[in-house]
């Protein structure tokens, strides 16, 4: 994956002349459509490195290295390519593009896993609705009339009440801990201990427009002081 925005890379290869990059290091000749030089890779008297402007490559005969303007400073100065970009971009007086850095890649990394922990966790919340331990929110349910397909639509789920269930879980899936902490799902007490934010609540997933699930609200709580709901004549709830 391209760490720099493809259109920068490119725009920095054609603003780039080649042979004045290569000339600040090898003398060069003008021999028909090419210039001619000493290899600096390797040691030569007879010049056999080739650049070509047009083109925007050097090549040489003698040990077969060759490549763009960038490569020859990612060879010449020994950088990696982004420090090669980096420097010939400052060369040029071209800002780097912060949007594709290095720092930026990773924080894109951690976003696109965040987003997924919270599908996930919408999963489990939903499973954990159908498990014996989700019967008091089913029933609660019940209570406020809420039909099933209303459930599915909203994607409601159960956030069971033990402490660590969902940070477990989300461990035994592989997701790292601080992610998971930053996810706002899983919270550090005072103890350091890391604990699950939301128990024994009946959870609703908040999307984006493009249907990614980016947080939970609470709608509504299944412990005991939310049951002031007048109990529904139903003798078959627990
Ligand atoms: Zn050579």
């Amino acid at each position: 994956m391209a760490l720099f925005p493809q259109s920068f890379i490119e725009d920095l290869r054609t603003r780039a002349d080649i042979v004045q990059v290569v000339q600040e290091h090898v003398s060069l000749k003008k021999v028909g459509g090419t210039y001619k030089g000493l290899c600096p890779f390797h040691g030569e008297k007879t010049p056999s490195f080739h650049v070509n402007r047009e083109k925007g490559f050097f090549h040489c005969f003698g040990c077969g290295v060759g490549g763009d303007v960038i490569k020859f400073v990612e060879m010449h100065e020994r950088l990696g390519f982004m420090d090669a970009v980096r420097l010939l971009a400052q060369k040029l007086g071209l800002t780097v593009p912060e949007s594709g850095g290095e720092a930026n890649e990773a924080d894109a990394r951690d976003r696109e896993t965040l987003l997924k922990i919270h599908e996930v966790a919408a999963a489990f919340f939903r499973q954990q609705m159908t498990e014996p331990a989700g019967a008091r929110a089913r029933d609660q349910l019940q209570r406020r009339e809420l039909k099933p397909a209303t459930v599915d639509e909203l994607g409601l789920g159960y956030a069971p009440s033990g402490r660590e269930v969902l940070k477990n879980w989300l461990l035994g899936q592989g997701y790292p801990l601080p992610l998971v902490i930053k996810s706002g799902l899983v919270a550090v007490r005072d103890n350091g201990q890391a604990v699950d934010r939301f128990r024994n609540r009946l959870m609703i997933p908040i999307s984006r427009d493009t249907g990614s699930i980016i947080g939970f609200g609470v709608f509504f709580s299944c412990a005991r002081k939310a049951q002031s709901v007048p109990p529904a004549a139903n003798p078959s709830s627990p």
